[in-house]
């Protein structure tokens, strides 16, 4: 057995992987992450390094491969658990070791810290006045001012110093000979949290709060480590929950993390994490320089940092002592990494707790059906808030049937409803979001008049018009021309859905003229911080009317809104994938959670051409368990998860002919390799977006039972790659129960 061994944790060399022979006495003692000491260079210089793997041949002449001299006396390091925490990572969801541990490990600082210089008085009051009248007489006025100045304040910014009193360096210097002053130098960490004056906002926890802080900690203090599930709906006071939590984990000397989606970290947010924990909260997101990060991570090192809140990759800081994991929001399909390895945080949260012996605490108004499925399996225990924490009440929810507004002969976007509400509101000058439900939507076609949507008899998801005048499944490759009367009721306004937020928004501004209207999508908030200005314009009340796609259901509380309005529900509804009606549920919820969170109730208007879709229905009711149950059932007919497992493997190429037959033969593999019937092949097809600068791509879904049967699959097709030459030019990638589809 020959162990695979990286010398330096340091990004640079992570491409070098060592092959060294094991001893006897080490047989079966290695695990991969284990800290291990070889001999390395010419010198054989004593080095150590880390295990990655394990291999049963040699690469080279066995001759030459050099012992593993033993394990290094301080294992089990923070380093060695990420490095374990690396190979978890490789094995579930595919890739090499390398691009494992470039995900967990963080980059090392190129630049040197920064230093901060003081200077510091060292005599006392009485002596530094007797220093200030000698120089004062001698007329030394530098010396003078720098005194005076220390008197006043004995310690300073060293550049504040000479900056505010002009004084030079050799001032300075001779006063620090004269052993009057110091120099004192320390690191400057930079700590991007830069609100200083949070304050602490007290609340007095309502029963349910209550209830799920101490199901937590009578488990936590008694040793016993788990994953627990907030389900509370928006304003539940979930963010409270967490705080409490991680203060008593924090109490006890060990470390927190906190995940939030990157587009719902706001400003808000990170301030009531400050005015709880003060300093000793950092925050790693992607607006950070790299500087900034290293900073982040050096202040972790030095024991600096209890709660460490950020997005995805904030879940592998290198904490010494981690006890908590907090995945806010862990439904957001944001959780999921697009680039290999492509692993999802809140699986990864729950390993890596298991290797700290930390506990998880996901959170949640629309928990994931993953999430729900393990509570209801026993796996995750439920903690429920079912009520808004302010004792404000929630919003009342009308659905517009846009097939009956079409029958009045109403063409418009925006239901006649809608129209006297947003009316209504305007006189009362209170304020209205309208919503656009873009995600995930892939060129579907329906019925305007029946509601009618064009689907694969195959595989039941919306098929895709292309335009080449054909609609396309994206899954098994299906296709047919496309429709140009709707098959169900004659009509002939059949076809996509085309329009945007900018046309939303002319059309807001002409039937409202007069009122002032801020919009919110790709476009509007490309700047720096543009997501943040428009969000709290619209908090100062600097606009009536907000529209937006997605990115405005989240973060920022509005209590002026007392109306939503959701236009074209059904536009996630029939994207093309398998979590449609999750989306569309997550969507429709969080969008009602944003109407009355101030002291006046709010309402939500939901227009849709499929009003009695279970997904639209339950939303409207606020009704989650339903959704679950229904949806439950088309994910078990179908075989899609958590009801069963889904592998789907990308294929990449710029010939498109060599890409397909590829695509092909891998598709054989699978069948040959497919003993007993575990795994079912489906496609390979092109995606909706079937090509990217010049790339092809393909892909080919695999579903099983069991995710270790996807996994061994995974091992086997891996392998096929590596042998066969064809696949050379061609990128290949494994996605387990993808998110993105298209
Ligand atoms: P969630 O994270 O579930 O949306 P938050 O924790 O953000 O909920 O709470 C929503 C609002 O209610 C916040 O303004 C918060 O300060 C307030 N809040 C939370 N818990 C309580 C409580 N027990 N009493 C009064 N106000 C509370
Ligand atoms: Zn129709
Ligand atoms: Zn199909």
């Amino acid at each position: 057995m020959y162990a695979d061994i990286i010398i330096d944790i340091a990004h640079e060399k992570l491409d070098q992987v060592f092959q060294y022979s094991i001893p006897s006495e080490l047989e079966g003692v290695l695990e991969v992450g284990m800290e291990v000491v070889v001999p390395f260079g010419k010198s054989n210089k004593e080095t150590s390094g880390y295990v990655v793997g394990f291999s049963e041949d040699a690469d080279y002449d066995p001759k030459k491969i050099k012992e593993v001299l033993g394990r290094a006396e301080r294992s089990m390091a923070i380093e060695s658990r990420l490095v374990a925490l690396a190979a978890w990572i490789k094995e579930y969801y595919g890739g090499t070791m390398i691009q494992a541990l470039r995900t967990v490990l963080p980059v090392k600082r190129k630049e040197r810290v920064q230093k901060k210089r003081r200077v510091r008085l060292l005599l006392s009051e009485e002596e530094a006045k007797k220093q200030l009248d000698i120089c004062l007489h001698k007329n030394q006025r530098a010396r003078a001012r720098l005194l005076a100045g220390l008197l006043d304040q004995p310690e300073q910014d060293y550049d504040l110093i000479t900056h505010k009193l002009n004084v030079a360096l050799p001032v300075i210097r001779a006063l620090e000979e004269r052993g009057i002053l110091t120099v004192v130098s320390e690191d400057l960490l930079r700590n991007p949290v830069r609100y200083k004056q949070a304050e602490r906002q007290e609340v007095q926890f309502t029963r349910e709060q209550q209830a799920a802080v101490e199901s937590f900690w009578q488990d936590y203090s008694g040793g016993v480590r788990g994953t627990y599930l907030v389900h509370g709906v928006t304003g539940s006071g979930k963010t409270e929950v967490y705080m409490e939590m991680i203060g008593r984990v924090v109490k006890t000397g060990r470390q927190a993390i906190v995940l939030i989606p990157e587009i719902a970290l706001t400003y808000q947010t990170v301030l009531r994490f400050y005015g709880r924990f003060g300093d000793r909260v950092s925050i790693l997101n992607s607006r950070l320089s790299a500087g900034e990060r290293c900073d982040q991570i050096e202040r972790i090192r030095r024991g600096e940092v209890d709660v460490m809140i950020g997005p995805r990759s904030a879940l592998f800081a290198p904490f010494p002592d981690l006890g908590l994991i907090v995945v806010d929001e862990e439904h957001e399909p944001a959780y999921k990494s697009e680039k290999v390895p492509r692993y999802h945080a809140r699986e990864t949260a729950i390993s890596r707790a298991g290797m700290e012996g930390a506990s998880v605490v996901l959170g949640s108004a629309t928990p994931s059906l993953e999430a729900f499925y393990q509570c209801r399996n026993g796996r995750y225990k439920l903690l429920e808030l079912k009520n808004r924490a302010a004792s404000q009440s929630l919003p009342d929810v009308y659905t517009v049937d846009m097939r009956e507004e079409l029958k009045h002969g109403n063409r418009s976007i925006l239901s006649d409803r809608l129209k006297d509400m947003i009316t209504d509101r305007l006189q009362k000058k209170e304020q209205v979001m309208l919503f656009l439900n873009r995600r995930g939507y892939a060129g579907f076609v329906s019925c305007r008049s029946c509601g009618y949507v064009v689907k694969c008899p195959h595989c039941d998801v919306s098929l895709s018009a292309h335009k080449n005048g054909r609609m396309i499944c994206h899954y098994c490759g299906y296709e047919q021309p496309s429709v140009k009367q709707c098959p169900e009721c004659g009509s002939e306004y059949i076809g996509g859905f085309k329009a945007g937020t900018q046309q939303i928004e002319d059309l807001v501004k002409k039937i409202f003229p007069g009122s002032r209207v801020l919009r919110m999508d790709l476009d509007t908030t490309r700047s720096k911080d543009g997501h943040e200005k428009i969000l709290s314009a619209f908090a100062n009340e600097e606009a009536d009317i907000l529209i937006g796609t997605q990115m405005i259901v989240k973060g920022h509380d509005f209590p002026n809104v007392t109306l939503v309005g959701v236009l074209a529900a059904d536009l996630s509804l029939y994207s093309n994938d398998y979590q449609s009606a999750e989306r569309t549920f997550q969507l429709l919820s969080q969008a009602s959670g944003r109407a009355g969170r101030g002291r006046k109730k709010g309402e939500v208007v939901i227009q849709t051409y499929s009003p009695e879709h279970y997904s639209i229905q339950t939303a409207a009711k606020q009704d989650y368990q339903g959704f679950y149950e229904e949806e439950m059932k088309y994910r078990r007919l179908m075989g899609y998860p958590p009801a069963a497992q889904l592998l789907a493997v990308w294929l990449t190429g710029s010939d498109e002919e060599h890409l397909k037959k590829a695509a092909l033969y891998l598709k054989e593999f699978t069948v040959r390799i497919n003993k007993g019937g575990r795994l079912s092949v489906i496609g390979p097809s092109a995606p909706y977006v079937s090509k990217i600068s010049d790339q092809y791509r393909q892909i080919l879904y695999i579903k099983s039972a069991e995710y270790r049967f996807l996994i061994e699959a995974k091992n086997l097709m891996e392998q096929y790659i590596e042998m066969n030459t064809g696949f050379d030019s061609l990128r290949i990638q494994f996605d387990f129960n993808p998110i993105n589809t298209t």
